[in-house]
């Protein structure tokens, strides 16, 4: 959700002169693959409708029945080398790929902030509001993919759900639409609202995480999306809500993201960005 606020726009404009993009990713531009996991994602994510080319790993093995209790079954252990039981959910993994032009048909246009060669897919586990692991997509900053990974690895490790997550193109890159339909996504080559100056989400900077749970609330309490209204107040114990201090807000914090949330006026729940803004 873009905002209206000046030190935003500022901010935004100040990162046009972004400096270098470290290469975080490095290793991925070079290699083939740069999965955190070899295990087996699961079954594709019914939610999955964009035109992506992207080679992805698909689901070449069933996820067994599990009688395991997710909330039961989560591991404590955020390790690399944590494994749930073999009869669990699949392990979390995570794929980070180049993109295409033709990947972002509606997102990425000429004239943008960043090149597409400077945006990734990833590919990774989520977990769903229906109990059950999904694979879902982020376009994100070449620079931001392990921060990503990180993140999303450890809310998958809670069973923290995410609702849905496919890239806007999906919406033809109408961010009301996203909204709308409770997607988490990241990437858009959009102006903030009102403004000339580009959104975070423009430079792949900025994730809107489940954004009907999460939503943006203008400074009088109202909310746009009438399937958020219910969302609205803080805090709130439901599924898929972030609150203030709670884990997913720290997660992103350690990692140099700011959250939404604790903007003074208007709050963007469902917004993390690297560096604010
Ligand atoms: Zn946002």
């Amino acid at each position: 959700m873009p905002t209206t606020r000046p030190a935003v726009r500022a901010r935004a404009t100040g990162a046009i002169r972004v400096r270098a993009a470290v290469a975080v990713a490095a290793g991925c531009l070079l290699a083939a693959s740069c999965g955190v996991s070899d295990a087996p994602p699961p079954s594709g994510s019914p939610t999955s409708g964009s035109p992506s080319t992207t080679p992805e790993r698909v689901a070449a093995t069933p996820t067994p029945a599990s009688s395991a209790t997710p909330g039961e079954s989560a591991p404590a252990s955020e390790s690399p080398s944590a494994s749930p039981s073999p009869t669990g959910p699949p392990e979390f993994s995570a794929k980070v790929s180049k993109v295409t032009r033709d990947q972002l048909p509606y997102s990425w246009r000429p004239g943008c902030p960043v090149p597409v060669s400077d945006l990734r897919m990833v590919t990774m586990t989520h977990w769903g509001f229906d109990d059950k692991p999904h694979t879902g997509r982020l376009v994100v900053n070449k620079s931001v993919t392990d921060d990503v990974v990180t993140v999303f690895k450890r809310l998958y490790g809670w069973r923290w759900p995410i609702y849905k997550m496919v890239p806007v193109d999906a919406y033809k890159g109408d961010d009301f639409a996203s909204i709308d339909a409770g997607n988490t996504s990241a990437f858009n080559c959009r102006a903030a609202t009102g403004s000339s100056s580009w959104s975070r989400h423009a430079y792949g900077k900025a994730i809107d995480l489940n954004p009907r749970e999460n939503p943006y609330v203008y400074a009088n309490g109202s909310v746009a999306h009438k399937n958020a209204r219910q969302f609205a107040k803080r805090p709130l114990d439901k599924p898929g809500v972030i609150n203030p201090g709670d884990k997913v807000v720290k997660a992103f914090q350690q990692l140099g993201w700011e959250w939404g949330g604790y903007w003074s006026g208007p709050k963007d729940l469902q917004h993390f960005s690297k560096g604010g803004g």
